[in-house]
């Protein structure tokens, strides 16, 4: 369209005769009247708007204005004259002109803006770059286009508009090869493609318009050969949708039920594969099953773990009586030979079997209709064992093959849950043996610290018969030890939490308070290494949602590796402070100490679980820490330097920004172990 819009002016510029011109810029002009309304198109495109609802009825209300004008266009009432300026040509519009006016520059504004909108908000650097270089063209373009609105208006002053759309042209060209903004190899045969489709339909109708036209009138009208054409282009455009369309519609309403079929397996095979929890795996899909072939009764079992027998993991309906199938029931035996659904006129003859009468009996007593087992790696997992359906018709060969599909991704998909459930298992006791082996860093220390008050009350009882009578021995005395008896309650109780198995729940906490927590933990550690321990906690702090067991020993992993790293007199400071990172607000732990540091190489490593520099060390601590931060949304930064020390800054969501991205999924909640 911009190829018309440019080729319209650059006739008028340069064709002499005036004729000639007048007829030229009235053909090429057809083309150049939708520009407006296809870059509007174009924009919305760009930005990622779906269009629907308004956007789209504005775009139909442009195109079909593009499209009363072009027919404006045909009656020739669109331009009165000519005239003649110094460098050509150039037209003298009606009212219909100055509309077509209002309209480019309506339409211009609105997919400026709409691009300079979101230039402003999006955080995507591809698409800032995209945005970016199109703004910067049209800054470019947009005002030297302005100029076409003097010469239109009387005023002989060199319209620019050319120079404009070649100045965007390049700009955006630039952009694509340069930053590879597009895939340019799509573009290419994308575009290569539309050309020669077009010459190839376009060409023999152009011919067979233009000589039909001569052979039936004498004369050839290039105003009803530009719209047979614009007609063809318009027709060439909307087919393909409209097929797509006709086709749905029509196979929708001629089958039906077969639609229907296809769309719910279609929805559960996409919602399927994202269930990782069992239960509810099989809950969805016995309802899926029953919902789709109108069921009486559904039965769905399951191998136990000890694959001892088949159990009843869901069941719907009436039917099914059994609530578990021995695995060496012949029954079992004969379903895992099942290649496929089965129905009860396929189970064996009792005549050339001689189980054949136990699989009868258990089928017909729980009133089955159909069986289909679940077979992943070509283990069968379980089976699905279908009754009646509710208008009593039969299962037709359609349904067993859905069936069979349906099994297929089932079977894949319990198979995933089976795996996750394992994995969460493994998740757990790997949790556990870095708990334990916080523990046995932290056990000295503990021991030291429960040991010296005990040895100061020992001496007291020793003494205490002598100056029984000594008022001030006994003042001191008692208030001394019942502080240290406190201590060692609180620091009992802190060891027994956290040695406790977790069970983890979300909770709106202190970050404060659980930093105190975890020093009591860790204090004595740091007394025996001679370590000093500070905090600072920087203005009021917002509460964060995480499970607190989980964050008390994502901490002590991180103050543990910190005094480990520092000598004798080193230092190790908490620091908890609020801070904004992509625009969302975090609580910011920061943990540093003037320890020997790390090489680069080792920071590159410190989260993979087993990494550990220590010949004692079982390098768990911070791929846990690691693990258990993201899960709650968050993330940990670190800077070390060789003989200078490290810095571990860990980020947790506020709870008002982790209730936000829950709601608006913009990141997944988090998920405990
Ligand atoms: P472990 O403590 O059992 O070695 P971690 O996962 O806790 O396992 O730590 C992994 C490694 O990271 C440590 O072995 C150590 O090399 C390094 N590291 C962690 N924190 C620090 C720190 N504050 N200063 C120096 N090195 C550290
Ligand atoms: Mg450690």
């Amino acid at each position: 369209m911009l190829v018309f819009w440019n080729l319209n002016f650059f006739v008028l510029y340069s064709v002499p005769d005036y004729q000639l011109a007048s007829s030229l810029a009235h053909f090429f002009r057809v083309g150049s009247l939708f520009l407006p309304a296809a870059i509007l198109h174009l924009s919305l495109v760009l930005t990622g708007r779906p269009v629907r609802g308004l956007r789209l009825v504005t775009l139909w209300i442009d195109y079909l204005v593009a499209f009363l004008l072009t027919l404006v266009n045909a009656l020739d009432l669109f331009v009165l004259e000519l005239r003649h300026f110094a460098w050509g040509y150039y037209s003298v519009g009606t009212a219909f002109y100055d509309l077509f006016s209002i309209f480019v520059v309506v339409n211009f504004a609105c997919a400026a803006s709409l691009m300079l909108f979101d230039y402003t908000r999006t955080t995507d650097p591809r698409m800032r770059l995209q945005f970016k270089f199109w703004l910067l063209g049209v800054a470019v373009g947009l005002p030297l286009g302005v100029t076409h609105l003097l010469p239109a208006y009387g005023v002989p002053f060199y319209p620019l508009g050319n120079l404009g759309s070649a100045a965007w042209a390049a700009i955006v060209g630039y952009a694509i090869v340069r930053h590879r903004l597009m895939d340019i190899d799509i573009v290419l045969t994308r575009g290569i493609a539309y050309v020669g489709a077009a010459v190839v339909v376009i060409g023999p109708t152009l011919a067979a318009t233009i000589g039909l036209q001569s052979w039936a009138f004498g004369v050839v009208h290039s105003d009803f050969t530009a719209t047979m054409l614009l007609l063809l282009l318009v027709v060439c455009v909307l087919f393909p949708g409209l097929q797509q369309q006709a086709e749905r519609r029509l196979q929708k309403a001629l089958f039906r039920r077969k639609y229907e079929e296809r769309a719910a397996f279609a929805a559960f095979t996409k919602s399927v594969v994202r269930i990782l929890d069992r239960d509810k795996l099989v809950r969805e899909l016995c309802m899926t099953v029953r919902s789709l072939f109108g069921l009486e009764g559904i039965a769905l079992f399951l191998k136990d773990p000890d694959k001892t027998h088949f159990q009843l993991t869901g069941s719907l309906g009436t039917g099914t009586v059994h609530s578990r199938v021995d695995a060496d029931h012949p029954f079992s035996l004969w379903v895992a030979q099942q290649p496929g659904p089965t129905m009860h006129s396929e189970l064996p003859d009792p005549r050339t079997d001689i189980h054949a009468a136990d699989i009868r009996d258990l089928w017909e007593t729980n009133r089955w209709e159909v069986c289909v087992p679940l077979v992943s790696r070509r283990l069968l997992l379980g089976f699905i064992a279908l009754g009646r359906k509710l208008g009593l018709d039969a299962y037709s060969a359609g349904d067993l093959q859905l069936l069979g599909a349906l099994a297929d991704e089932s079977s894949i998909a319990l198979e995933n849950a089976t795996l996750y459930e394992q994995l969460r298992k493994s998740h757990d006791v790997i949790q556990r043996a870095g708990r334990l082996s916080a523990l046995g860093t932290l056990a000295a220390g503990i021991a030291h610290e429960i040991r010296n008050p005990l040895v100061s009350i020992q001496t007291f009882f020793q003494l205490a018969p002598h100056r029984i009578h000594d008022e001030e021995f006994l003042t001191s005395f008692l208030s001394l030890t019942e502080s240290e008896v406190k201590r060692i309650c609180d620091l009992i109780t802190e060891l027994l939490t956290f040695a406790k198995s977790p069970t983890p729940s979300l909770r709106e906490v202190d970050v404060g308070d659980e930093i105190s927590r975890t020093l009591t933990l860790i204090l004595p550690q740091a007394r025996t290494r001679h370590v000093e321990l500070t905090t600072t906690v920087n203005g009021s702090i917002p509460t964060v949602l995480v499970d607190p067991d989980q964050l008390r020993q994502v901490m002590l992993n991180v103050i543990l590796n910190a005094i480990e790293a520092t000598a004798n007199e080193g230092a190790v400071h908490v620091a908890l402070s609020e801070t904004t990172h992509q625009d969302k607000r975090y609580c910011q732990i920061d943990i540093s100490d003037d320890g020997h540091g790390m090489s680069t190489e080792t920071v590159d490593n410190i989260f993979n679980p087993f990494f550990t520099t220590k010949t004692k060390g079982t390098g768990l601590g911070l791929s846990i820490c690691h693990q258990i931060v993201t899960e709650h949304g968050g993330f940990i930064e670190v800077s070390s330097k060789v003989g200078d020390g490290s810095c571990f800054s860990i980020y947790l969501p506020t709870a008002h920004e982790a209730r936000r991205a829950a709601i608006t999924h913009e990141s997944p909640p988090p998920a405990l172990a």
